[in-house]
């Protein structure tokens, strides 16, 4: 990477002024100044295929023109109006929502945030049930306000162990590692139901249990599929309440779901979910969905200023409408299955890939090295490919576009292929 005198200067200004802690990946980092399809540009004019969608949050397509125009059109009549007065596309986005939720009696409350998400199904949780001890799992991410931090096994994430909430941390997440990696599946699920129900036996009046269905910022670790309904069976006997954060997991992503729950649904439903990230295609949308008695039991008028605004609404409805009018997450199955046999016979030989894995259009590869991933991410960029990292070792996280081609698909395939091998040799990032 180059980096002109302009782009520099604003690295400085950007480190000048903003925390130390807000990372920014690549050596010479990127400021992507716009976008079409699955490729963005950066400021000095390089293309790049994108297999990270701007951390998920672009689900369907950059500048997607039924999102700008719905978001124009919005914007142009009232940037924002007050949820004190009715606003029709918040109840329409809402409706919709509901009805895809698969949760019964389902009420709908939105936030602009995924942590905020996350705070908000935790205070439902919390006061349903007249307790402040909640189930988390090991290396989750569920967002960086306090509540947040305070349920986010991942400690690379969560710089404070001083939550207001007392949090206990449950197997079953991840599969690599720990005290149950050896075993298959079935005796895997046995395994962390029993270490529940021993973690449960030494406490009273748990109020949630929360679980991202695949973990998302932990590097795409997916449970065995039933180890949640597993878990809940355990958890309907004290009446503890399931939420699943389908921040990421959401939407189709995963190809043969809609949400990343029902690979886990032999008990039905979850209690509360919660969502963010693309359903505003990248407008700032998140959400709670949970059963009325739930969603009911706040005894406070309470609201969000910004969440519901018209105008991120009026992109959620457009996006939403088109991912479903497109079978995106048939696209994601497809392709996202073409992609994934891919990675794996690229990287059958590679010694410094230890897994392939995942659904849809949610990748993880796992690398055999620590600190390998910066290298592979800087040669990825030089070939013109964006790629994420994870947390749980050293993971590459593939999260496209649901739009993506097969074309696409391939070409990124093989990029990322030859930024493995470059990494591997030691060669400069360029
Ligand atoms: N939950 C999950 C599973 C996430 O991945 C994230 C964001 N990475 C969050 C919650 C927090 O969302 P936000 O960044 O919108 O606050």
């Amino acid at each position: 990477g180059g980096g002109g005198g302009a782009h520099r200067d604003l690295l400085a200004r950007h480190r000048a002024v903003l925390p130390d802690w807000l990372a920014l990946y690549y050596a010479e980092p990127i400021e992507i100044t716009h976008g079409e399809g699955r490729h963005v540009w950066d400021a000095e004019g390089n293309r790049y295929l994108d297999f990270f969608g701007g951390i998920l949050t672009t689900m369907t397509a950059h500048a997607l023109p039924e999102v700008t125009k719905a978001v124009a059109e919005q914007a142009g009549r009232i940037l924002h109006t007050s949820t004190l007065y009715l606003n029709r596309p918040m109840v329409e986005l809402a409706e919709r929502i509901a009805q895809l939720s698969g949760i019964p009696d389902a009420r709908v409350f939105f936030t602009t945030s995924g942590t905020e998400a996350n705070d908000t199904a935790l205070l439902l949780a919390s006061t349903y049930r007249g307790s402040n001890q909640v189930l988390a799992m090991r290396n989750s991410y569920h967002g960086r306000s306090f509540t947040a931090v305070g349920i986010t096994g991942n400690r690379a994430w969560s710089p404070t162990s001083l939550s207001p909430l007392q949090t206990l941390y449950v197997h079953g997440g991840i599969r690599g590692s720990g005290p149950f990696a050896h075993l298959d599946d079935a005796a895997f699920i046995d395994a962390c139901v029993a270490d529940l129900r021993d973690m449960l036996s030494q406490t009273r009046g748990v109020a949630a249990l929360i679980a991202e269905p695949i973990q998302g910022v932990g590097g795409f670790t997916s449970p065995p599929d039933g180890l949640y309904a597993a878990f809940r069976e355990v958890l309907a006997e004290e009446g503890i309440l399931w939420i699943t954060d389908e921040v990421q997991s959401g939407w189709g992503r995963t190809g043969d779901h809609f949400w990343g729950w029902q690979a886990h649904a032999g008990n039905g439903p979850p209690d509360m979910l919660t969502f963010a990230k693309g359903i505003g295609n990248g407008a700032s949308i998140g959400g709670v969905v949970a059963r009325a008695e739930v969603m009911n039991c706040l005894d406070a008028n309470s609201l969000s200023t910004f969440g519901g605004s018209p105008v991120t609404m009026a992109a959620g409805l457009a996006n939403l409408g088109y991912v479903l009018e497109h079978d995106l997450q048939g696209n994601a199955r497809r392709v996202g299955g073409l992609l994934i046999e891919r990675l794996r016979a690229a990287t059958a030989g590679l010694a410094s890939v230890r897994e392939v894995r995942g659904r849809g259009l949610m990748i993880g590869i796992e690398l055999a090295t620590p600190g390998h991933a910066a290298a592979v991410l800087e040669h990825a960029r030089a070939g013109g490919l964006l790629v994420g990292r994870g947390k749980y070792g050293e993971t590459l996280r593939i999260a496209p576009p649901l739009s993506l081609t097969v074309a696409e698909a391939e070409e990124g395939a093989d990029i990322l292929e030859r930024a493995l091998h470059a990494a591997d040799a030691g060669t400069d990032g360029g």
